[in-house]
C-alpha cells in the first residue's frame, strides 16, 4: 500500500466534521470506469496529474450530491497505484446512505470507514489484481490501527451493508470482484492474513502516530518484508525527518 493524503477541506462533510470512533469498514467502489484518482481527489499534488474537468471531490457537494468517503484506491498520473486517504479516519464520512434501519444506524453514523476503489472497466485482471491488493493492505492497516475484526458485521461491502440494513441499495462491490474469483469472503480472509503478517501492530500504531506531526511526514508503507527491514526503511525514515524537523 502507498498511502498519501489530501483531505477533502472543501467538501461540505469535512466543512461538518462530525467526530466517529472507527467501529468497522465499508468497500466501496465507484460505479464509473474511470481508475484516475484524480477524477475524484484534487487539486492536483504534482502525483495525481490536473482534473481537466475540474469535478474532483474537494468542493462542497460533488455533482450535487453529498458524498465524501474516506479514501480511495486508483491510478496516479504515471499509472501506478496509491491509496488517497482523503477524510481523518476519526471523521464521520458520507459513504452509506441509508438503509432499512434508517439514518441513525446507517454505516456513517454507526463508525464505518468507508473507501472508494476507482472502477476501470471491471474485465482487466491485472488492474483488478493491483486495486484489490491496495483494497486487503488498505483493510489490513485501518484493521490494526482501530482494532477491528475482519470479520462480518465489521469487515463489509456495500451491498452487505445493504442486506443488513445501514447502507442504500448498491451492488458494489459484489458486482466486480466475483467476476475475477474473488468475494467479500476471500476478502476478509486475505485482509486477515495480512494483519498476521504485521510483526508489531504498537509500532505501526505509533509510525502512524507520529508521521502525522512531523512536517512532510512519511508515506505509509506495507510491511510485507521482515520486521527489520520494515523497520530499516520506514522506522528510520521518519526517525530522520522528526531530527531534522527539531530546531
Ligand atoms: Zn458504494
Amino acid at each position: 500500500m502507498k498511502l498519501k493524503t489530501l483531505y477533502l477541506t472543501n467538501n461540505l462533510c469535512y466543512v461538518t466534521g462530525k467526530k466517529h470512533t472507527p467501529k468497522g469498514i465499508m468497500v466501496h467502489s465507484t460505479g464509473a470506469n474511470n481508475p484516475r484518482l484524480n477524477r475524484y481527489v484534487g487539486p492536483d499534488d504534482g502525483l495525481l496529474g490536473p482534473n481537466p474537468n475540474n469535478n474532483h471531490w474537494n468542493q462542497p457537494t460533488p455533482g450535487g450530491r453529498k458524498v465524501c468517503p474516506h479514501a480511495f484506491i486508483g491510478r496516479l498520473k504515471d499509472g501506478s497505484i496509491a491509496t488517497y486517504q482523503t477524510l481523518p479516519w476519526d471523521m464521520a464520512g458520507w459513504h452509506s446512505g441509508n438503509g432499512s434501519l434508517g439514518s441513525a444506524q446507517n454505516a456513517n453514523n454507526t463508525g464505518y470507514i468507508g473507501f472508494e476503489i476507482c472502477e476501470d472497466g471491471l474485465t482487466d485482471p491485472v488492474y483488478f489484481s493491483l486495486v484489490y491488493r491496495e483494497a486487503v493492505e488498505l483493510s489490513a492497516y485501518l484493521c490494526v490501527l482501530y482494532d477491528i475484526r475482519p470479520a462480518k458485521p465489521y469487515l463489509i461491502d456495500h451491498s452487505e451493508g445493504h442486506q443488513l440494513g445501514i447502507a442504500s441499495n448498491h451492488a458494489d462491490v459484489m458486482h466486480w470482484f466475483p467476476r475475477h474469483g474473488k468475494s467479500m469472503d476471500s476478502f476478509r480472509a486475505d485482509v486477515s492474513t495480512e494483519i498476521s503478517k504485521i510483526p508489531n501492530r504498537e509500532l505501526l500504531k505509533a509510525v502512524t502516530k507520529i508521521s502525522s506531526k512531523v512536517p512532510g511526514g512519511i508515506d505509509i508503507v506495507m510491511w510485507s518484508g521482515s520486521n527489520k527491514e520494515w523497520k530499516a526503511k520506514y522506522v528510520d525514515t521518519l526517525l530522520q525527518k522528526i531530527a531534522n524537523a527539531w530546531d
